[in-house]
């Protein structure tokens, strides 16, 4: 092989660090390239004969790998591959632990999560949700159990959560829909039910009543407040219907067992009458061949007994039948009054009849339904005592009778100002207790003074004469475990500190 002295020259270049940094200086200058060190190391590894590699960057690198942090553990693992890699100057390594650390990131966040609180604000959302809807709809409930299982595995990825959030939903408007078709049947249903029961032709005015009241609770909107009401009204339709029936039947077995005696009573009659007439038949013609005047006496005497045990006989018959008979009447006047007593017992049983506000019974009821839903709903309920001023005097200046109006006066008004939801009830004589859901006792006490306001510009009209009816009102609010009786007592001494100072004003307990 042959050198040109160039050749040789660079061979001796390349062997002298010095005479190649010269030389790179000078090929520098030659190729009119500036002279920045990439460049210089450029040129001085080309005349070197070296591959022109740059230096492994270790400081810079491990500057990098500090500033990223890692999101799950995948992200983790590529960190300290990406480190090792770093500590083995391996270009190849960490080329592949930050492109493995960038996949890691965009997989784990296509698998986000929901944040902790909205997955447990979801749940207790949609699980009393879905068990109210119950598991008639097979499909729809088999979705909704799955997004709770998705929802209770933590953390809870949000795309599985998304699918199957997805079915339930796509599904809902169908389930709803139907829902409300089956309630509105079913208030069909009832309709029908309770006008074919009014329809049995029971002449009775408790019964229509209640058939006529059962009618109104079960016209929409269907609340649980008219529901309990039915519910309150059917107790008392099947309480009476038992007691009917069962004095009914009783009475007809009576009667029924008076009518058998009765007949084989008159069957005797006619029997011993038959025999009787046979016997004095026979003693008839015995007397006709008698020849004899002493064989007549004994043969007389024949009839003269059988006269008498006949005519003992029907008397003892006569008896007998008064006595039916009157077992008959008594009976008889036992079932009007019973008829009379069914009439009334409506009105007995849970209202007060003068009012027809609810009685204490009623109230009772009332107040426990109501104790149930504050501690259902964490809501406040309030109760006021409320007393009419003066009563006493009202009667004795415009009579028992206006003062009977002056009450209904007062329930109406009280009526048409409370909620559709506060409950009035009759207490006592002058007495009322108006319960008030969701009612503070501040908003109580407001409700009794605007209930006062309206009294006074309601007049109560006695003979066409103005009469103004004032009361004193105590008001107290449901305390935590308080019974419904502590809670009256409480509204009803703030009641009489109302009196105390002076009437016609309203007392918070
Ligand atoms: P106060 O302002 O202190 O409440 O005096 P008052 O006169 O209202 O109270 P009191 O308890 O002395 O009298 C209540 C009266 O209410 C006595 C009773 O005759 C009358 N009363 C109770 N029930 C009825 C009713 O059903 N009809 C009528 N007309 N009066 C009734
Ligand atoms: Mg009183
Ligand atoms: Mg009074």
């Amino acid at each position: 092989m042959q050198f040109s002295p160039l050749d040789v020259v660079m061979a001796d270049a390349r062997n002298n660090p010095s005479e190649i940094a010269r030389e790179a200086l000078k090929r520098l200058a030659e190729r009119r390239v500036a002279p920045t060190p990439a460049n210089y190391q450029a040129c001085y590894f080309e005349i070197a004969r070296l591959p022109n590699v740059l230096p492994f960057p270790e400081p810079a690198l491990r500057q990098l790998a500090g500033a990223l942090c890692a999101h799950g553990d995948a992200q983790a693992a590529q960190l300290a591959r990406l480190d090792s890699a770093i500590s083995g100057r391996s270009w190849q390594g960490v080329q592949e632990a930050l492109l493995g650390y960038i996949a890691a990131g965009q997989a784990s966040s296509g698998a986000a999560s929901l944040p902790h609180e909205t997955t447990l604000l979801l749940l207790r959302l949609c699980e009393p949700l879905f068990a109210a809807m119950g598991k008639e709809d097979r499909r729809f409930s088999r979705a909704a159990d799955e997004m709770l299982a998705v929802l209770r595995v933590s953390p809870c990825e949000a795309k599985r959560f998304e699918q199957a959030a997805r079915r339930v939903v796509d599904m809902l408007p169908c389930v709803v829909e139907e829902e409300v078709e089956i309630r509105e049947s079913l208030l069909k249903l009832l309709h029908m039910i309770i006008e074919n029961i009014g329809d049995l032709g029971i002449d009775d005015a408790w019964f229509k009543g209640q058939i006529d009241g059962l009618l109104a609770a079960v016209a929409p909107p269907l609340t649980l407040r008219h529901l309990d009401e039915m519910e309150r009204r059917l107790r008392d339709v099947m309480e009476k219907q038992a007691q009917a029936r069962l004095r009914s039947l009783e009475a007809q077995q009576e009667m029924r067992a008076m009518l058998a005696a009765f007949i084989e009573r008159l069957g005797s009659i006619n029997q011993s009458s038959e025999a009787f007439q046979a016997r004095i038949e026979n003693s008839a013609r015995q007397i006709e061949a008698v020849k004899r005047i002493e064989d007549l006496a004994p043969l007389l005497a024949d009839v003269v007994s059988a006269t008498h045990s006949m005519a003992e006989e029907t008397a003892g018959s006569r008896e007998q039948l008064r006595a039916l008979q009157e077992r008959v009447l008594a009976t008889e006047a036992e079932l009007v009054q019973l008829h009379r007593e069914l009439d009334n017992a409506s009105l007995l049983a849970r209202h007060d009849p003068l009012t027809e506000a609810l009685n204490r019974k009623g109230l009772d009821e009332a107040l426990e339904r109501e104790i149930g839903a504050v501690r259902r709903h964490n809501t406040p309920l309030s109760l006021s005592m409320l007393d009419i001023d003066n009563f006493k005097r009202l009667n004795d200046q415009l009579g028992h009778e206006a003062g009977d109006k002056a009450l209904i006066h007062l329930v109406n008004l009280a009526r048409r100002c409370m909620r559709p939801s506060d409950t009035l009830a009759r207490y006592g004589g002058e007495e009322f207790v108006i319960l008030m859901p969701d009612t503070t006792q501040a908003q109580g006490i407001e409700a009794m003074t605007r209930l006062q306001r309206e009294l006074t510009k309601a007049f109560f009209l006695a003979d066409g004469q103005k009469v103004l009816i004032t009361f004193s009102a105590g008001v107290a609010e449901l305390r935590e475990g308080e019974n419904g009786h502590d809670a009256v007592c409480r509204a009803d001494k703030a009641m009489y500190l109302a009196k105390r100072a002076g009437k016609n004003r309203v007392v918070g307990a």
